[in-house]
Formats: structure tokens, sequence, C-alpha cells
């Protein structure tokens, strides 16, 4: 099955048209869930076919139930950074389409790169991912020559712990190299895994407009040594329920193949980019058919993290974190070079599209305390080589108690210390006291208290269990 298409349209097809919502295998679905196994593609089905009130009440209610009792409360922080925006592509919805001459190109230069991982350290980053066109330009030797800077770029207390990337499918070598520079997750999204929908939004003639390629781009990446990928589709190209049964079966593949399933999913939706009449899309998903999407993600791929970006407004992004998402971006600025110019408004020939929560981060990090959710900055395990098998965070008893939310305190702790508003200082000092009142390994609580001493009275910092 290496590097061959998994993806049958066809049946994909069937699926979404020919199954109807049927209440009792709904709710035997619901109990499969409740019990963290991944649901088959038939069973996505059934959820997806979810049509009454009633039913979509008992999803929501579902996933949020699976979200506080399995995955706990901690939220993943990052930012993207752009580093380059030319592009041999021509795809439809994007602000970087070679097409559009009114797209003012740039790449960072080193000088700029290390200003603008400063500006992010500077703000208490510890995690980023860096995005790039696809150009000749943005070689994997670059694209590895570019890790390497933001991780010698430190300024003050800040350091950028991991490092991600969203770049253009590479072949094997290419995932070699950038795997030497120490990446975290390596993410492609397909953008539609609908054949005919592909075709017509990457033409036939650019490098992108190979379906295959892409569809293959993790295969080669775990080739390349690669264990930690994130896969996604653009929402709003074709209709969300055929993308979500193509999204669970790459995991199928994924697992099946390597024994190793996707680290995250990435499910943006749309936004209004350069050159782009969002009017023209016949498939663009409403908020609630969205929260449907991530509750049904939650459910069928219970090991893999979900990313929410900054394309979601304040609202959205507050409702739907209630089901199972464990990253979001913050502070987010998409310009190339946008962290140091420090611009509130966005200038849309200059950026890939337009975001909808425009937070700072000291103001994420207070709205996620106010929630209850523990922001983290954590990267313990890729550091600790604990990388692959994200399942284990679940599955192993006590992981989470015994390191995620330890490390989600300290590296809280850290940002409250070094960065944050004296308002949100107070708040996360609150919430990090409630924590520690829950934990009921009185060993473990003790070092973390040791832990917090340090960080509260030295300048030392990273201490992760
Ligand atoms: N150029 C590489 C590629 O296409 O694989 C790197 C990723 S591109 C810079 C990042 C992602 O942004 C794309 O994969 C696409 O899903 C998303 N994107 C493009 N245009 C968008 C838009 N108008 N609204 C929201 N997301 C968009
Ligand atoms: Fe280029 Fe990626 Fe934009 Fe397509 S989505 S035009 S490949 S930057």
């Amino acid at each position: 099955m290496k590097g061959q298409d998994f993806i049958n349209d066809a049946y994909l097809e069937s699926l979404v048209r020919d199954t109807k919502e049927d209440k009792a295998a709904i709710r035997a679905i619901f109990a499969k869930s409740k019990n963290k196994e991944p649901l088959t593609l038939e069973e996505t089905a059934k959820l997806l076919a979810i049509e009454s009130p009633e039913m979509e009440k008992e999803l929501f209610e579902t996933a949020h139930e699976l979200k506080q009792s399995i995955y706990g409360n901690r939220i993943v922080l990052f930012a993207p950074l752009y580093i380059g925006n030319y592009c041999i592509n021509d795809c439809k919805y994007c602000g970087f389409r070679k097409s559009l001459r009114t797209t003012i190109r740039k790449t960072l230069s080193d000088a700029e790169l290390v200003q603008e991982v400063e500006s992010l350290e500077n703000l208490g980053h510890k995690r980023l991912i860096l995005v790039y066109g696809e150009s000749p330009l943005y070689s994997p030797e670059f694209i590895a020559h570019t890790v390497r800077k933001v991780y010698e770029t430190k300024v003050g207390k800040g350091s950028i712990r991991r490092v991600n990337i969203n770049a253009a499918p590479l072949d094997v070598e290419g995932y070699k190299i950038v795997k030497a520079a120490g990446i975290g997750t390596f993410q492609v999204f397909q953008e539609t895994y609908h054949k005919e929908t592909y075709k017509i939004y990457h033409p036939a003639d650019t490098r992108k407009g190979d379906y295959l390629w892409r569809l293959t781009a993790m295969d080669r990446a775990f080739e390349g040594g690669i264990d930690d990928m994130g896969i996604g589709a653009l929402f709003g190209l074709y209709d969300w329920r055929f993308e979500v049964l193509g999204l669970v079966a790459h995991a199928i593949h994924l697992k099946e193949t390597f024994g190793v399933g996707p680290h995250t999913i990435s499910f943006p939706r749309i936004q209004p980019a350069n050159g782009l009449n969002r009017e023209d899309l016949p498939y663009l998903v409403s908020d609630q058919h969205f929260k449907r999407l991530v509750a049904i993600l939650r459910l069928a791929v219970p090991y893999t993290g979900l990313i929410m970006t900054a394309r979601e407004n304040e609202a959205v992004r507050n409702e739907v974190m209630e089901f199972g998402v464990s990253q979001i971006d913050s502070g987010t600025k998409l310009e190339i070079g946008g962290y140091q110019e420090k611009k509130s408004e966005q200038e849309l020939n200059r950026e890939q599209f337009q975001i909808g929560d425009t937070r700072d981060l000291d103001e994420t990090i207070r709205w996620l305390m106010t929630r209850d959710f523990i922001p983290s900055f954590c990267t313990a395990c890729y550091r600790l080589g604990r990388t692959g098998e994200h399942f284990m965070e679940y599955a192993i008893p006590g992981f989470i108690g015994n390191f995620c939310t330890p490390n989600a305190i300290l590296t809280l702790a850290e940002y409250l210390e070094d960065y944050s508003s004296p308002e949100t200082k107070a708040e996360g000092y609150k919430l990090i006291d409630r924590e520690l009142a829950k934990m009921k390994d009185d060993e473990r609580k003790a070092k973390v208290v040791e832990r917090l001493g340090i960080i509260r009275g030295s300048d030392k910092r990273d201490l992760y269990f």
C-alpha cells in the first residue's frame, strides 16, 4: 500500500450519499468512542449522516465528555512563522499563487529571520511552525538551514524548543535532510481528497497538480525517518463530509502501513485572500457543520491531536475548543516579517489569507485560563524521543497526570514569570494552585512544587519531566 492511492472516491461518495441517520447505530458508536477506539470509515459515515438536533446534541456532548475525561484540559500554544511566499503553484484559493501579480513577494534573510524569532521569543513563544510557499528557493537544505537558525536564536530567557514545518511535499532524501535539522511535525494538507475537485483548484501543469505526489507525501516522510506527521484538509473546496472521510482514510492508511497514525489533523476553513472571491465557492462550511466535523474527528481518531488555527474567530474558537482541540496558534501574524513590524491591520497583498482571531498571546492565555484550560508550551516528549507514539499519553495509565499536566504547569509558570502581564500572572498562579490541588500523586506534586520554586526564584528554565 506504501506510495499508492488509498482514496476510493466512488466508495467515499457512496458512503456520504447512502448512509442515513440511524439512532441506535449512532449511539453504539458513541459508546465505542468513549472507549477510545478509533472508528472505521463506515462508522464515521454514520456520524456524518446525523441530521436531527437530538443526535447532534448527543454528538457534541460525547465529544465534550471525551475531551473532559480522556484528554484533560491542556491546550498547546504555537505561532506560525512565514519564511517566504514565492510559489511555483497556482492554487486558486491562495494569496501566494504565482499568477497573482499584486502579491508582494519576499523571503526572510537570515538577519530578518533572527529578528522575527527574537520578537516571538520576547512574547513568550516556545513552539513555531515554519511556513513556506513551494519554490526551488525553498529546497530541503534551505528549510533545514532556517530550522537550525531558529533553534540557534536565543534572546533573554527565551528559546524556541520545537520547530514544526508546513511546506510542499518532499522526496525521501529531502525529508532526511530536514529531519536531521531536528524538526518536530512535518505538515502537508491534502487540501481536498476529492480528485475531480483537486483538479479544479490545482492546475495540471503545476507541481501541486499531481494529486498522488501530495497524497503520498507522508508515506515518503515516514521512509525519510519522520514519524511525526501532520495531515489536513482545506474545508470549503468540496463536501465537508467527504473530506472528513478522506482524513479518516488517511489516518487509517498511515496506521496500517507504518504502525503510526498522524500526530495531528488540521481542518482549516477557507478564508478571504488576495484574489479570492469566496462567494464563488459552492462548498463553504457553516459554523454549525464546522462544529460537527471537529466533534466527529475527535471521536473517529482518538489518538490524534486536533489543531484549530486563528483562521477561526474568537466566538467559533470559544465553542469548538470544547470538542477536544489540543493545539491552537496565538498572536498570529501572517505577513512576512510581521512579528517584528507589529502592525495590527492585515494587508492581504502581503499575506496568505485573512485571520479571524487577532488576540495577542497574553490575551489568549488569559482567555484559556478563565475557561479552565491550562495553556502549555510543553515540548518534552519530542525532546526525549517520545515521538511517533502520540497515543501513549492516552494509553499509558497516569501519563497525563505524571508528565503532561506537570510540564504544562511548569511551562506556564515560565511564561508568567518572564512575559505575562500582571493580570495574567495573577490568574495564572490561581490556575496553578487549582491544578496542584487536583494532583493525587504526592511525590510528583512535591517535585512540581520544587521546580516551580526554582522557576520563581532563579533564572533556571526548561525543567521538564
Ligand atoms: N505551500 C505549501 C503547500 O501548499 O503545501 C505550504 C503550505 S501553504 C503556505 C499552507 C496552507 O494554507 C495550505 O496547505 C492551505 O491548506 C492553506 N490555505 C491556502 N489558502 C488559504 C485560504 N485562502 N484560507 C485558508 N487557508 C488557506
Ligand atoms: Fe503555493 Fe501553497 Fe499557496 Fe498553493 S497553497 S499557491 S502551493 S503557497
